[in-house]
């Protein structure tokens, strides 16, 4: 065996495993390429014995632990000192996200002895493979190149990157296949929130501009992940506002598919327009729509958007229009995604978040109770870069912090974004709080508040609960168990994915 890819664990009893779906795109064009390579989820409390199991049976030269999301950053280097402790020849790799952020931290202070930062394809087939090394950080380097020196995906190239035919011979668990298929990357925004703003993908992924895949690498891709269970739900989750493309290309992609043979969900990151609804329509089986409302406060909104600190306001009153054009469909179900915590939110922002969710959840059926999670300080975020500019404090801003953070979680299996147990400093549960509040010593207000909100969440959500679960049953989505893409407030078990 060439390398085996380790999707790493969330938590130590294996539990709220996500799978990167990423993995699979690496894998099929490292074995497109001749290279041989095993993709393992370390999705069970029995990691450590699957990861010796591995290693001794299939002896790989590479091991590759994945590190997209930032609440794995110990847990993947955690799995790096597993692997080293049983062969301490084998080399390893890490890439993704966070680990394109922390490059040179993962490789001078934990196991790993390389990082591929940025585009992860090419690099890594060329460091298996005994080709030259690109965007690669080492142990040891001095200084790391610019990406955009190296190797950076383009639109021409884009359909180079597919999935293999035979998935299952690659993936040792199957169950883990979540539908989120990629139909493109980069992003020109500036959410102070959020790591996919530009200023992070230029520096770290050298692109600063926005990219599409060709529509038949797409539709073949969805073809072979439909042979799986839960393949049916194709989930898109790439939405820009700006770029040449938006809405066109989701038409066009739409006329490529056979109409209702497949579920959907997809992420719209602002409002889609009304020819877009209509096309998820009547594409679609059962559409499930998440639309980015960033805030219910219509005064927010429009100070962050208008300054260039989320996407580019819209009004209460073009949501109301929008969900007055889905009301005409049967085979739709919304969700909307809001922030609670934002810079330069005030109490009169926190009351008119509540009145917003509840308003459209009692005027439209069809919408599922608006998600509100509270604003977390993330690497490579504007906000992690610049707080003082945004009015905030952070408590976690080092390397160390974010891996002491997610250790003390890791271990204790608590939840790094909304967690139930939480201390001050760098375990405060944000990890950032209002200069106000932190000059009062009131650095938990946030996170308090919005506790208080989720009841409400929760106890307006589960009204309607017998309802929704009609619908699923009539068009045939009921499943158990929640299992990459967002959770749903309880009862969770009962709830389409
Ligand atoms: S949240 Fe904003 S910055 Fe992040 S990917 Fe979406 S549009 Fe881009």
């Amino acid at each position: 065996m060439d390398i085996i890819l380790f999707n790493p664990p969330r938590y130590r009893n294996g539990g709220h495993h996500k799978f990167n779906n990423a993995l699979l795109w690496l894998a099929s064009y490292l074995t497109q390429r001749k290279v041989k390579v095993r993709v393992v989820p370390l999705n069970n409390e029995q990691f450590e014995a699957t990861i010796q199991r591995e290693i001794a049976t299939h002896r790989p030269k590479f091991a590759a632990v994945s590190c997209k999301w930032w609440d794995t950053l110990y847990s993947s280097s955690y799995i790096a000192s597993l692997i080293k402790k049983q062969d301490p020849h084998i080399v390893t790799i890490s890439g993704g996200h966070t680990a394109s952020f922390f490059a040179r931290e993962l490789v001078e202070k934990t196991d790993f002895d390389v990082v591929v930062r940025g585009d992860g394809e090419e690099p890594l087939y060329q460091l298996v493979s005994g080709g030259r090394s690109i965007n690669c950080v080492f142990k040891g380097d001095q200084q790391a190149l610019p990406v955009r020196r190296g190797y950076v995906q383009k639109q021409e190239t884009l359909k180079d990157i597919c999935l293999a035919e035979n998935l299952e011979d690659i993936l040792t668990d199957i169950s883990v296949l979540n539908s989120y298929i990629w139909t493109g990357k980069g992003c020109l925004e500036r959410c102070v929130y959020c790591s996919g703003n530009v200023w992070n993908s230029k520096l770290h992924f050298g692109r600063a501009q926005i990219i599409y895949r060709p529509f038949e690498t797409v539709h073949r891709d969805i073809e072979i992940l439909s042979k799986f269970p839960d393949g049916k739900r194709i989930t898109f989750d790439f939405d820009p506002q700006r770029g040449p493309v938006q809405t066109t290309y989701y038409l066009e992609l739409f006329r490529g598919l056979e109409p209702k043979k497949y579920n959907c969900y997809f992420f719209s990151w602002s409002l889609p327009s009304k020819e877009l609804v209509d096309a998820l329509a009547n594409t679609f089986h059962f559409v499930e729509l998440c639309l980015d409302v960033q805030t219910g406060s219509e005064r927010l909104r429009r100070q962050l958007g208008d300054r260039g600190l989320m996407k580019p306001f819209f009004s209460d009153r073009a949501i109301e229009n929008l969900l007055y054009h889905i009301n005409q469909y049967e085979n739709f179900a919304v969700d909307m995604s809001t922030l609670m915590g934002l810079p330069f939110e005030r109490d009169e922002d926190v009351k008119a978040i509540v009145a917003f969710s509840d308003y459209f959840y009692d005027r439209y059926p069809f919408l599922r109770y608006p998600y509100i999670s509270p604003m977390n300080v993330e690497p490579g975020s504007l906000l992690m870069k610049n707080p003082t500019q945004y009015g905030m404090v952070l408590f976690r801003k080092s390397f160390e912090d974010f891996l002491q953070f997610t250790q003390r979680n890791f271990e204790r299996n608590i939840n790094c974004h909304q967690p139930e147990s939480y201390e001050e400093g760098l375990f405060h549960p944000l990890g950032a709080a209002p200069i106000e509040d932190y000059h009062r010593g009131d650095v938990f207000r946030v996170y308090e508040t919005w506790k208080k909100i989720q009841t409400h969440i929760d106890r307006r959500s589960n009204e309607r609960i017998l309802m929704r679960t009609q619908k699923y049953q009539e068009y045939g989505l009921m499943k158990v168990g929640i299992k990459g893409g967002i959770d749903r407030g309880s009862p969770r078990y009962i709830e389409v994915e």
